[in-house]
């Protein structure tokens, strides 16, 4: 290692220190990382000029001066997300500490037409500009949408439910002069989530939304399987023979426990139809409780494969109660000998695709500085 690479590591690592802690003192960093009091003060000068840290106050005096606070300043950079679904896509910008500063929903359905993307291009710029954030300190735009994409983000490479086969960033960076990456929404929910739960070490996450999705999340990463990302759990058979699913087969477990198929014929949107069940309605009864029967039957396979917590997430999970939880719970362990020591089911109430889609360029601005 060079003497610049040095340097660069070494300051890297108090830039990280900084981040972790959120406010520190010198003294602590010094001892951290066993560096000298005066390398130390020289990497934090460093980082102060570059805008990322700033003095903060000071800490108690526990005997002579007071320390300082040192802290990052959480909004040097920032970072897009976008979640584009069929029918409208919702614009999310965070912090450095994955905090939401603005949010937008569009409800502009997608086609995968040129006017579309230049549309598209538009409103992202006039975003951006409305709320004032300088184009200099934009990391990028990572933009989650149903699709299963390639190894480097850059393309879509099964895009079945917005037939966006032919997609790759190029469409969009026609239109947008920023670092862009597409992310497979179910892969973003899971980032995003991961996010919110920091003492999950693996899990099986479910995406319940318009669409399944899933990722499987080995030691806080997001498993990578031999081709398609994050796995399929969404096609796996439920029902042999059953309904059709978008990907050709029959009975895929997305055709009985997708939102869309959730609602089919009975309400236009989740908030009607958990009003309608909770009022007590007999068809939206009959269709929910079918629903958690069939959800249980792939959690248990999938508990029984891979032995670790689920967490359900996805637009479906804000309207869960801890009633229907239990229900789960009961249907996943009813006749099974496999029941002490079970992993548990979580509730992931607040996951934001847009955001998870955001925090891949944040991870990486933090592990590079
Ligand atoms: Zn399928």
């Amino acid at each position: 290692m060079t003497n610049s690479e040095l340097k660069k590591y070494n300051r890297s690592q108090v830039y990280q220190i900084i981040y972790e802690h959120r406010t520190i003192a010198k003294s602590s960093i010094t001892s951290e990382l066993h560096l000298s009091f005066p390398t130390i003060s020289q990497l934090i000068t460093e980082l102060e000029e570059n805008g990322l840290v700033t003095k903060n106050g000071f800490f108690e005096s526990t005997g002579g001066r007071k320390p300082i606070v040192f802290s990052c300043i959480s909004d040097a950079r920032i970072a897009l997300g976008i979640e584009l679904i069929k029918e409208h896509f919702q614009i999310t910008a965070i912090d450095l500490y994955g905090e939401i500063l603005y949010e937008e929903v569009y409800h502009i359905p997608f086609e995968n037409k040129e006017s579309f993307f230049q549309q598209f291009g538009k409103i992202v710029g006039q975003f951006i500009i409305s709320h004032n954030i300088p184009a200099e300190k934009i990391l990028g735009i990572g933009i989650a949408l149903q699709g299963l994409v390639s190894f480097d983000k850059t393309a879509i490479t099964y895009g079945a439910i917005l037939k966006n086969n032919d997609l790759t960033i190029d469409r969009f960076k026609k239109y947008l002069d920023y670092p862009i990456m597409l992310i497979h929404d179910s892969e973003a929910a899971a980032t995003d989530t991961l996010w919110n739960f920091s003492n999950i070490k693996d899990a099986l996450f479910l995406s319940l939304s318009r669409n399944i999705g899933g990722a499987l999340i080995i030691n806080r990463q997001i498993h990578w399987g031999a081709f398609y990302p994050s796995g399929l759990f969404e096609h796996m058979t439920l029902i042999p023979n059953g309904a059709a699913c978008y990907c050709g087969k029959k009975g895929c477990l997305e055709a009985y426990c997708s939102v869309k198929n959730l609602l089919e014929g009975l309400s236009p949107t989740l908030d009607l139809f958990f009003a309608h069940l909770r009022e007590g309605e007999q068809l939206h009864q009959i269709r929910w409780n079918q629903f958690l029967l069939n959800l249980s039957i792939a959690i248990d396979n999938l508990q029984m494969a891979l032995n670790c917590d689920v967490i359900l997430g996805g637009h479906l999970a804000p309207y869960l109660n801890q009633e229907d939880l239990n229900t789960l719970i009961l249907l996943v362990t009813k006749d099974s000998a496999f029941n002490q020591g079970r992993p548990a089911i979580h509730l992931s109430k607040k996951s934001c695709i847009a955001r998870g889609a955001a925090l891949y360029q944040i991870r990486q601005f933090i592990d590079s500085v």
